[in-house]
């Protein structure tokens, strides 16, 4: 029987935005092993915020594996950290929040910039580059650098031989930015999957001496931030919709605004300005086509009869995107679909 290398990922416990961590476990099994097939394992949570060291240990129950490719008979194991019980969610397991729902569908797209010697790839050693213009889906040295495609090629590779549901990726409008977008059908899905293919950018970058800056404003002045647009949709949103229920759903999102901030991610008063691309953070608004609004509205959805998926643009590319598909989804279960 081979013995696969399982490795056990989690959210700590540190705020306001939790770090990824991971350890590996030796199992034998006689070919892939199913999640079924995966033990909850343990850790010390006393090194992770996450318990006190007098009783620190949480345990570790697998909800979604994927293949490694980096490691032969390699195993990417998500899971969801629990009370010493194994059946309480710990305080800071924000996907336990998530109602589950094979219906609801969710695409991020995930911002960030590649940084080394914490200025983003493709900045001079002093100064600023030329302003940002060329850079969005840029090609070229003078664009995109040098070692930064490689990296988003071999993080891309890896995702798909994973099994994550890429959909795209492209060079964004700062220098150095970067996005990757995810998609699942499923509550849960879109939302495990960017958290892996978080895991492994970091572990890519790591044997370029590049790290993955996920904060939403790493560069002041005339440089984009970095978002998480949360694009989602419900079966009833596909396939009943309606103006009327449209606006209700938009009622009930005005009505939330501040619990939907509250975990969209840290510092985004410095990113929803108003300007690029973003409505400001005291203001909630929807439009069709907008960019500057908090909620944009696909073209497809008003030509369909106000069916079909919007995009919440406010989420920023260090939330939480557990926390996020969780408080999309109370706001939606709050408004009757009858
Ligand atoms: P843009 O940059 O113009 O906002 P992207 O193509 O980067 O557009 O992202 C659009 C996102 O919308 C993708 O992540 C896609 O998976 C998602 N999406 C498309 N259809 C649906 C749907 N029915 N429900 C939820 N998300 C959807
Ligand atoms: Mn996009
Ligand atoms: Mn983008
Ligand atoms: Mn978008």
């Amino acid at each position: 029987m081979p013995k696969f290398k399982l490795e056990y990922i989690w959210l700590d416990g540190y705020t306001p935005v939790p770090n990824l961590r991971s350890k590996t476990q030796i199992k034998s099994f006689d070919e892939f092993p199913k999640l079924e097939e995966l033990p909850n394992w343990g850790f010390d949570g006393s090194s992770t915020q996450q318990a006190e060291g007098r009783s620190s240990d949480c345990v570790l129950k697998p909800v979604a594996v994927f293949p490694d490719s980096t490691r032969l008979n390699g195993v990417l194991v998500m899971c969801e950290v629990m009370m010493p019980d194994g059946v309480t969610p710990h305080p800071t397991n924000t996907r336990a929040t998530i109602l589950d729902d094979p219906g609801t569908w969710f695409g991020f797209e995930q911002e960030y910039f590649l940084t080394q010697g914490g200025k983003p790839l493709g900045f001079p050693k002093d100064g600023y580059p030329a302003p940002q213009g060329p850079y969005y889906c840029g090609v070229g040295f003078n664009n995109v650098g040098d070692i930064a495609r490689q990296i988003v090629e071999e993080h891309l590779d890896l995702c798909l031989e994973a099994g994550i549901n890429h959909e795209g990726i492209n060079a964004e409008v700062a220098k150095g930015q970067w996005e990757f977008q995810i998609f699942g059908m499923g509550s849960k899905k879109a939302a495990d999957e960017v958290w892996v293919a978080r895991y492994i950018l970091n572990r890519v970058c790591e044997s370029y001496g590049v790290d993955v800056e996920y904060h939403c404003k790493p560069l002041k002045g005339d440089w984009n931030g970095s978002g998480m647009h949360c694009n989602f949709s419900t079966t009833h949103m596909r396939e009943v919709g309606g103006k009327e229920y449209f606006e209700s759903l938009m009622a009930a999102f005005a009505k939330n605004v501040n619990e939907h901030i509250a975990v969209y991610g840290p510092d985004n008063h410095l990113r929803l300005t108003g300007h690029h691309e973003t409505q400001s953070i005291d203001k909630f608004s929807y439009g069709v086509a907008d960019r500057g609004a908090s909620i944009r509205i696909p073209h497809s959805f008003v030509n369909n009869g106000y069916k079909g998926y919007l995009e919440d643009r406010r989420p920023n590319s260090q939330g939480d995107p557990y926390a996020i598909a969780g408080r999309v989804l109370k706001t939606i279960s709050e408004v009757p679909t009858a």
